[in-house]
Order: C-alpha cells, then structure tokens, then sequence
C-alpha cells in the first residue's frame, strides 16, 4: 500500500501538482485498505543488486552504466530499488524499452514514488525508462534503429542493443521473482489496456489475473522480447499495453498505479485490496487491414466488440468522396486501432481479438510482418 511516512496515508506526487484529477481520485482508492504494520524489529536483511547492497526498509537509486553517448559520455540506467522491511518476493517494474511510449514511464515512477519499504514485503524494482537514447530523442528506436525489444537477453560483446538488453538483463532481470513490462501502441496507434503474455504457463497466467486488468490476450511474443526472454529464464513476464506513443494518458497512468497495487496486494507485498474480476481471455487475434488509399476515419470504439461485416471504417478520397468501406472479416473485439489518418492498401487498421481457439499468424508463425509486430 503507498503510505507515507506517518503511515497514515496515500503519498501522491507529481499529478496532483500538474492538477489532474486522477491523483485525487488515487488518493480516495488507496484510502480503503488497510496498511500493514512496519516490523517491530530493526531490518537485518539487505539486497544485493549490480554491486550496490541496499538496506531492509530503504530505498535507492542506482545506477547501471548500459551505453555511451555520441560525445562519449556515460548513458546510464536509474534503477530505483524499495527493499521492504519484511522478506518476500522481488517484482520488477521495466518501462521505456521503446523510448516514445511514456504511459508506463510514469506508472512505474509513481509506483516506486509511493511505496514506503518499511510496510513492504520484499523487494520492489522499477526501470522507468531503459531505451535512454530513444527516450531523449522521443523515438521508439535506439540511434542505429534496431527495436531493443528484439534482442533480449543480449550479449555483452553483440550490437548496441544487445549490450544495452544484456546489462538490463544480467544485472536487474535475473534478480527478479516476477516482471511487468509496460508498453503502448506504436506508429499512431493505440491500444486498450490489456496484458499479454504466455497464458500456457501457469504463473504466467496467475500473474496476468493479479493485475487485475480487464483484457488478457495470448501472446508469448517473438523471441528476442524481454517477456519471452525472462519467462523462458524462470521470470514469468507480461506485457502491460496501455495508450498511443508520445502521449501521457492520466486516466491510463491511474489505472496503471491501481493495477501495480493489486499485483502487490495479491503476491503479499503489501496488506490486501478487494479481489479484481476474473478478466476477458482471449486466445487469439490477428489485424484487419485496409484495402485501399486515402483518408481512414473509423467507425467503432476502442474495445468495442464487434459483429462480422459490420462497418470499421470510412476510407475517403482525399479530393472526393468515400472510396471504400473497411468491414469486420469476424466477431471479435477491438483491442488495437489507428487513430484517424491517411492510409495506403496493406495498412493495419484494427486489432481484433477473439476467445479461440485457432491461433491467428501473428501468434502461430512467430515472425509476423513487422508493421503489426511493432504495434506493442
Ligand atoms: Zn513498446
């Protein structure tokens, strides 16, 4: 539970002074459980973690030098370590890989913000933002354009995304128990919030029902992601979707928090919150694409469910009228989409899920088109 210092209540920072409403509505959630009393006993125990130990009941930020700048500087990694007063497990927070995708940036920020290691159990980690290059440059990239999400879990003499993903990997991954790796849609799409992962292992799926998101789509992810890489370690890993790139969603970040807090209440970190609902499943989706050029203005909602052949989208000529319409090829829901813009034939348009079974390609072949790979 986040509590201050006095134990007595939520400790919010950063939103409320940009004065979104979603800080204060934060404060009124978090003010229904009940925080576990701090150890009676001094903490004896530390943690060890890249060479720093990092006392029971404390918190620190550390420091993981992953790359070099242009001018030769240090690029360096903050890692912010609670270590709670009392034993338990290690969950790692990991954003930023894709350097424009922000919403869970802020979400693992303001996690480790308000959590107060003297009433945790365990030891919390958060890697708010991992792609420092792409990060400053505001691109999902790093400078040589590889996708760091694709070279895990890296090696220490490999390219510079393999370097980066074997520090992060070798030095944070292994010591973790569990991880949530944050991410948004990409390239002018944005996703509903949704958790993705290998729901055929066991404490896969128990981690995804934690959360307590709505929405839990099948996918182990290709290799070389840091999910997949980390589970197939012994970490189970998810993906946590939320939002479009280069945008902070307020609303998103709040549930965010909520949903980091849930996790913590059911591993035993932190005293308990209410139960969430059992989540929608789904076991498979695959993109619907556009057919045709022009202006693409859609029809449906963000996890909206669908019927097959209903309207998706408008596609209009650009100097005339309406050129072609984009129907459902099936029922399903709507978990990914473009936002309004102008598109060419092939684009992918709509993200649709269905309950299974019958795995779409982009799950069964493992190397799907880059365009819709490159949408998480
Ligand atoms: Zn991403």
């Amino acid at each position: 539970m986040a509590i201050d210092s006095d134990g007595t209540r939520p400790r919010v920072r950063g939103w409320d002074a940009l004065g979104f409403a979603c800080a204060i509505a934060l404060q009124a959630v978090s003010a229904g459980a009940q925080p576990e009393e701090p150890a009676a006993s001094p903490p004896v125990r530390t943690f060890e973690i890249a060479g720093y130990t990092i006392p029971a009941g404390e918190r620190r930020q550390i420091q993981l030098q992953v790359s070099e700048s242009f001018a030769g500087s240090s690029v360096d990694l903050d890692v912010v370590v609670a270590n709670g007063a009392e034993e338990g497990p290690t969950l790692c927070l990991i954003a930023g890989i894709h350097g424009d995708e922000l919403n869970g940036t802020e979400i693992v920020r303001s996690v480790l913000d308000q959590t107060d290691p003297a009433v945790l159990r365990g030891v919390l980690i958060g890697a708010p933002i991992v792609n420092l290059h792409g990060f400053r440059s505001r691109t999902r990239y790093l400078p040589d354009r590889r996708d760091l999400n694709r070279h895990f879990p890296g090696t220490s003499r490999g390219s510079s995304a393999s370097r980066i993903a074997a520090r992060l990997f070798d030095d944070v991954v292994r010591r973790c128990d569990y991880m949530v790796d944050f991410h948004t849609g990409s390239f002018h799409r944005v996703n509903l919030t949704q958790i993705r992962g290998d729901l055929e292992q066991k404490s896969v799926l128990e981690l995804a029902r934690f959360l307590g998101v709505g929405v839990v789509l099948h996918n182990p992810g290709r290799p070389g992601t840091l999910r997949r890489s980390a589970t197939d370690a012994g970490v189970p890993t998810v993906l946590y979707e939320s939002g479009e790139p280069l945008r902070l969603d307020p609303v998103q970040i709040l549930h965010g928090v909520e949903h980091v807090q849930r996790l913590l209440s059911a591993l035993e970190m932190i005293g308990p919150l209410p139960d969430a609902p059992e989540p929608a499943v789904y076991r498979s989706s695959s993109w619907v694409r556009v057919d045709h050029g022009g202006i693409f203005v859609p029809r449906v909602h963000l996890g909206e469910s669908v019927e097959q052949d209903q309207v998706l989208a408008t596609i209009f000529d650009p100097i005339g009228g309406e050129r072609a319409l984009l129907l459902a090829p099936r029922v399903g829901r709507i978990i990914g989409m473009a936002v309004p813009q102008v598109v060419i034939p092939g684009f992918a348009a709509f993200h649709l899920s269905w309950a299974g079974p019958g795995a779409s390609a982009p799950i069964e072949d493992g190397a799907p088109p880059d365009d819709v790979d490159d949408t998480e």
